[in-house]
């Protein structure tokens, strides 16, 4: 029997507005703790909640960005609970009449573009933040003691919750790339992980494939980053896989997954069934978004950058197209002439391996830069690469005939650069032969990339082997 995958995700992000939700404090991550708060966000009695209207606009951005409907009356509810980073005892969140609604997102995939549903968008507000003081690696487990930021407490927070329209891990993946640039692109968050400015949890069921069935599904959570999701979405659906063939059945929990820890196995704990007993926050009168302020917002909207990775997946694949786009180095991509498949690589290997800044990068030379490629060794390409900062250093000359070929010229440059690295040459001539590559690299530093790779290695060579 083949199984099929179903994966819904629940994504929490930061809206990167000056100050919180409810109050004035400033929105804030490295500064000292505790020094970003007002009687609001400590929840002291007889203090009141103002909702940030730019939150609530950016909301309203991001449910058009993602095709929702967005609702004429939006209601935000107390959702009760009781633990140390929450002063107020509730969280003020939306419940059944969220902002944003019945939305989608084309994910385009080497299998077509799956729309995977959105059921809605809301704005809530974050909670203070514990730091587990005393143990290893900040964890609670042995930590002497627990302190609270209450910096982080009520930051702008939007939930999105997607249908479970997942069928794979990489699916997951491309989504969550896809979301995570969107919300970039239109500037209300900087959605970084490891900042905690983007979590998401996902749901992991499987079933017979053509059933079209819900299964019982387990939850993912503390998944640090988009690549370890997919590894673990992985490993689940094949756990699933294995109870069902063994004649089990999936039990519902919620797998935690301990920051920076890639293979240790998931500490597991039984889903509760949580009664948060959800209320109409009596201090917030509902939003009502004008019908004015919606059309505005939905003419601002820029190209979003799931439409351009579709252009670009038409001449290069699903993949390549969703990196480029995800790296924001598809604008570079676009104006640079020549074969898009040798573009498109060399911007997102020797690009990224070099660690170059796309912005400073001249499209034209860049074009030269990549006809020239068939005569300059990929090594070589990313030390001039990394050298430079850009390729324009590369001038016509160079990339006409300039190149330095005259051994009478090279020889000496050579010879110095052996005499200076004479514990390489002995590891050379003793084997390791790996380190011609550090030796033209070398010369081509010497020469600031005009040396003609092919010459280097033959005088090279034949130097290294008396
Ligand atoms: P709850 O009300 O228990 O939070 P929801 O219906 O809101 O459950 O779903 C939460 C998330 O779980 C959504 O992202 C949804 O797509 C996903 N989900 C729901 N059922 C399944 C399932 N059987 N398999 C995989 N994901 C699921
Ligand atoms: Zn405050
Ligand atoms: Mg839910």
């Amino acid at each position: 029997m083949t199984w099929e995958p179903v994966i819904g995700l629940e994504i929490h992000i930061h809206l990167k507005t000056r100050t919180k939700m409810f109050c004035r404090c400033e929105v804030a991550y490295s500064e000292p703790e505790n020094t970003r708060t007002c009687p609001v966000c400590l929840a002291h009695p007889g203090s009141l909640p103002v909702p940030n209207a730019k939150a609530v606009e950016w909301t309203i951005k991001l449910g058009l960005a993602l095709g929702c409907r967005i609702a004429e009356r939006a209601v935000f509810h107390r959702k009760n609970y009781f633990y140390p980073d929450n002063p107020k005892g509730y969280q003020i969140s939306q419940y059944d009449e969220p902002l944003c609604v019945d939305g989608r997102l084309v994910v385009p995939g080497p299998d077509g573009e799956p729309e995977v549903g959105i059921v809605r968008a809301h704005l809530e507000e974050d909670a203070a933040k514990n730091v587990h003081t005393g143990s290893a690696q900040g964890r609670i487990a042995g930590a002497s003691a627990t302190l609270v930021d209450f910096n982080r407490a009520g930051t702008p927070l939007v939930e999105i919750v997607t249908r479970p329209d997942l069928r794979s891990a990489d699916d997951a993946r491309r989504f969550l790339q896809l979301l995570r640039q969107t919300v970039v692109e239109l500037g209300i968050s900087d959605a970084e992980m490891e900042k905690g400015s983007l979590r998401f949890d996902v749901n992991v069921s499987i079933r017979p494939q053509g059933s079209d069935e819900l299964r019982t599904r387990t939850e993912l959570k503390n998944l640090n980053s988009f690549a370890f999701a997919a590894k673990a979405i992985q490993r689940e659906v094949e756990r699933q896989t294995g109870i069902y063939e063994a004649g089990g059945e999936v039990e519902q929990e919620t797998l935690h997954f301990e920051p920076g820890t890639e293979s240790a196995p998931p500490l597991r704990s039984k889903e509760e069934a949580q009664d948060y007993r959800y209320f109409p926050e009596p201090d917030l009168v509902p939003l009502q978004p004008p019908a004015e302020l919606v059309e505005r917002v939905r003419a601002e909207l820029p190209e979003l950058p799931g439409a351009r990775i579709m252009r670009l997946a038409a001449e290069l694949d699903p993949d390549t197209a969703t990196d480029l786009v995800t790296s924001g180095r598809d604008a570079l991509f676009e104006r640079v002439p020549g074969d898009r498949r040798a573009v498109a690589n060399v911007l997102m290997n020797q690009f990224a391996a070099a660690g170059v800044d796309a912005a400073a990068v001249d499209p034209e030379e860049f074009g030269k830069l990549i006809e020239a490629r068939s005569r300059i060794p990929r090594e070589r390409l990313i030390e001039a690469l990394a050298a430079s900062g850009t390729p324009g250093f590369l001038a016509d000359d160079y990339l006409g005939d300039g190149l330095m070929a005259d051994t009478s010229e090279l020889e000496p440059i050579v010879d110095r650069i052996l005499e200076a690295n004479s514990g390489q040459v002995e590891a050379y001539r003793g084997g390791k032969e790996g380190l011609l590559g550090f030796f033209v690299g070398q010369v081509m530093r010497e020469t600031q990339g005009k040396a003609d790779p092919k010459v280097v290695n033959e005088l090279l060579r034949e130097k290294l082997s008396t």
